[in-house]
């Protein structure tokens, strides 16, 4: 068996994996990397023509992005992945060829996408480029697999995967059998504070701007982090543990909020039970609101919590809102997620007190918090994962910096045999 990555290796974006032997051969997922510039998987010329079956183990651009691409660039694949996460690239690949930059598919090559899906449910076995093939539970975002594929030996690839849940989501399935696993390494190198102490600091630098009558800004990510942050502000109000304020909801969250809604059935149990019991509908909670108008005149006449895209301020209302409430010391920016190199976000914690905002310098006098809560799973949990799988003799380690996957690599030597392949390196299974 033969492992190739063609991006996603020694990085992070772009994922892009072909897994072959003899007659078999199948893409694993088929992602943009996103910053200043976006760049794409690299795939020789003439190569993608070929490619008849992609696994898309999420909706996350960084593994679904180049899917358009792909499509336009003459390949006539078979899309394999769960049902929400079909829901979710719907929404996000018209939302990136809408905002993207010299983005070449068109809106005929989403149409492709949309029909070439063939969703399926947990654990149902199917055929993808000749694999015996089947998804479970990864924990990161609704819909995120990890994906299990069987030919002459079985191969389990983790996509980005999380192990301690969220209030939306189980954590990722563990104990599962195979005989080489392609592993994420997002934090290979970095524990993640516990979910706990994350979530009272959060509670707490609300409380504070709530108490003062100002307004609280929390930028995230359409798909994840944000329907996880808005779960959790209604949890802790619902409790009467955070003072009763709108919370509202702007941009790409609340079009992924519906679909999350609709796919109720790949959240946890607990928030199935609650939909069913229609009057506590955690969805429809009467905390959550939406803005009225285009200029937001309602968001900003009161004290409030506004969760809005974009995650790193690349664009979005939450620049809006920047804008309009960032010269107010009473207000509170709380960063929730990553924020990558050269980004308005990184600028910002680093200490930034102006920026530009369309061509126009905004003075920032807001008080800024952060707080990690993360989708994905710490050092010592991937370790811990990796040896909870039965059989297992090969590990190759992608999805993360170098450092971050060395040091995992350290760790798992004396266990297994272990590789960090660069793009376009060859490995053998
Ligand atoms: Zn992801
Ligand atoms: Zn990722």
């Amino acid at each position: 068996m033969k492992f190739t990555a063609y991006g996603g290796a020694r990085e992070v974006g772009r994922s892009a994996f072909i897994l072959e032997e003899k007659n078999r051969r199948v893409l694993l997922d088929c992602g943009v990397m996103l910053g200043e510039k976006v760049h794409f998987p690299l795939f020789p010329e003439g190569m993608e023509r070929g490619i008849r079956d992609v696994v898309v183990s999420h909706a996350h651009l960084d593994h679904s992005g180049y899917l358009g691409q792909l499509i336009h660039n003459g390949s006539r694949p078979a899309i394999h992945g769960l049902k929400p996460t079909k829901d979710l690239i719907g929404v996000l690949l018209a939302d990136y060829h809408r905002i993207g930059k010299n983005v070449e598919f068109t809106e005929d090559d989403i149409a492709q996408v949309n029909k070439r899906f063939r969703a399926y449910n947990f654990r149902q076995e199917f055929n993808a480029g000749g694999f015996r093939t089947s998804l479970y539970n990864a924990g990161h975002i609704l819909g995120s697999a990890m994906t299990l594929l069987q030919g002459s030996k079985r191969v389990l690839y983790t996509g980005d995967i999380s192990m301690r849940g969220t209030r939306l989501l189980d954590g990722c399935e563990r104990n599962l059998s195979a005989d080489a696993l392609i592993l994420e390494g997002t934090y290979g190198n970095e524990e993640l504070p516990g979910t706990k102490a994350s979530v009272d600091k959060l509670i707490h630098e609300i409380k504070e701007t709530i108490k003062e009558g100002g307004h609280v800004i929390i930028p995230s990510f359409a798909v994840g982090r944000g329907q996880d942050i808005l779960f959790l502000l209604e949890n802790y109000m619902r409790s009467g543990a955070l003072p009763h304020v709108k919370i509202y909801m702007d941009g790409m969250v609340k079009k992924a909020m519906k679909i999350y809604r609709q796919n109720i059935p790949y959240t946890k149990e607990e928030v199935q039970k609650r939909v069913l019991m229609s009057s506590d509908d955690p969805f429809a909670s009467k905390h959550f609101f939406v803005p009225k108008s285009k200029d937001r005149k309602d968001v900003l006449a009161e004290p409030c919590i506004i969760v809005s895209t974009s995650g790193m301020l690349s664009g979005g209302p939450v620049l809006l809102y920047l804008k309009e409430l960032g010269d107010n010391p009473k207000n509170k920016l709380i960063f929730v997620g990553y924020q990558a190199e050269g980004t308005r976000g990184r600028e910002i914690l680093e200490g930034a007190k102006k920026i530009m905002i369309d061509d126009e310098e905004v003075e920032l006098r807001l008080k800024i918090a952060e707080v990690r809560l993360s989708g994905h799973a710490g050092k010592s949990e991937l370790l811990q994962f990796a040896h909870g799988i039965k059989g297992l003799k090969k590990v190759i380690l992608v999805h993360g910096e170098l450092e971050g996957l060395e040091a995992l690599a350290r760790n798992l030597e004396k266990d297994y045999e272990v590789e960090i392949p660069s793009v376009l390196e060859e490995i053998k299974i």
